[in-house]
């Protein structure tokens, strides 16, 4: 009987252990850095030199403490777009190890080439979006070998992902996320509504258009998405500023989120009446040349009003930009130049339903 009881309370020492050994949070490693729990580092991602030069990624990671999801924030995936990169530089010193749960993987500027040369849309190294070639490709061009990067040591090491955006430098914007309505299936999807809705900003793109297939995701969020992770682009600023209210919007935002998924403490306060966009256009011009908006930001527009026009290089006028459809002004052109096929606006028609 004695003996017995020895046993069993030997095999009570043993569980207590192992459940001590399962609550022992472990470390994690991203790119080049590993990183304890209630700790955090930063460090350089390697691109290494292909069919063009290498370059570098600067990441950080705050390990929380305690368990829970790994939220990724993206910033920079447009190196004229400065909001959501000062936006992090804000936030990760906000950020105490000790006090959170899950982990926080910031990419502080995902297109260092972009960045340093400083321009929009497109990469000076390669001439490729970056977020338009994802997932990469470890024997790609430079944009390629980045998404390569991202995708593997960010967007696969994460639960949630968070793609900053804001205007490009040429862009008048006001804010709103796309949340994609499509990749994932339902549960990712209805999970990303809720990011969108965390995130706090009231207009709410419904993208339709956006690829299913993982192995050719075209953006960052989207890579997310097509691995069941989910994940939403936002928009805040623009014009190349770096204006204290688009930047706040990004802070409170990402602190709202981490809220929602417990990360920190806190209720979240989600939006209460979010304007989803059910229709939106992207509307680009015919011709080269000079650009005049007659429209702002945040305007709203009638079907087939003229919203600006581009004139060749000598005043002459060669192009109507006219609204397709009734709808809000999402982003305009705010500086003149202007290439056949680009970008002048992008308009938004406000779903009467869920307002
Ligand atoms: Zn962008």
């Amino acid at each position: 009987m004695q003996i017995k009881i020895v046993f069993r309370a030997a095999g009570l020492v043993c569980s207590l252990a192992l459940a001590a050994i399962a609550q022992t949070r472990a470390s994690v490693t991203v790119g080049p850095l590993t990183v304890q729990p209630g700790a955090k580092a930063s460090g350089m991602i390697q691109v290494p030199s292909g069919k063009d030069e290498a370059t570098t990624i600067p990441i950080s990671v705050i390990h929380g403490a305690q368990s829970g999801p790994t939220l990724a924030l993206v910033a920079g995936n447009h190196g004229y777009e400065y909001t959501p990169i000062i936006a992090l530089q804000r936030l990760a010193p906000r950020l105490d190890p000790k006090q959170m749960s899950g982990t926080l993987i910031l990419v502080h500027v995902a297109n260092m080439p972009s960045f340093l040369k400083r321009t929009i849309y497109y990469s000076p190294v390669d001439g490729k979006n970056l977020n338009r070639v994802y997932p990469g490709k470890t024997d790609g061009t430079i944009s390629e070998r980045i998404a390569y990067q991202i995708t593997k040591e960010v967007i696969e090491r994460a639960d949630y992902v968070l793609d900053i955006h804001c205007g490009d430098g040429n862009e008048s914007l006001r804010p709103y996320s796309y949340w994609d309505v499509k990749a994932g299936g339902k549960e990712v999807v209805e999970k990303s509504k809720q990011l969108a809705l965390a995130f706090g900003l009231e207009r709410i793109v419904m993208d339709t258009e956006r690829p299913t297939d993982p192995a050719n995701s075209v953006y960052c969020s989207t890579t997310a998405t097509t691995r069941g992770k989910p994940a939403i682009t936002i928009e805040s600023g623009g014009l190349g500023a770096t204006d204290d209210e688009s930047i706040a919007r990004i802070e409170r935002g990402v602190m709202n989120v981490m809220r929602h998924l417990k990360m920190i403490e806190g209720q979240p306060q989600m939006v209460e009446h979010p304007m989803f966009i059910d229709r939106s256009a992207v509307l680009r011009s015919d011709e080269t040349g000079i650009f005049y908006p007659l429209v702002e930001k945040g305007h709203t527009v009638a079907k087939g009003a003229l919203m600006g026009y581009v004139t060749d290089f000598f005043g002459k006028r060669i192009y109507e930009l006219r609204a397709p459809f009734a709808g809000e002004v999402l982003y305009i052109l705010g500086t003149p130049p202007v290439s056949k096929g680009e970008p002048l606006a992008m308009i938004g028609h406000v779903a009467e339903t869920g307002r």
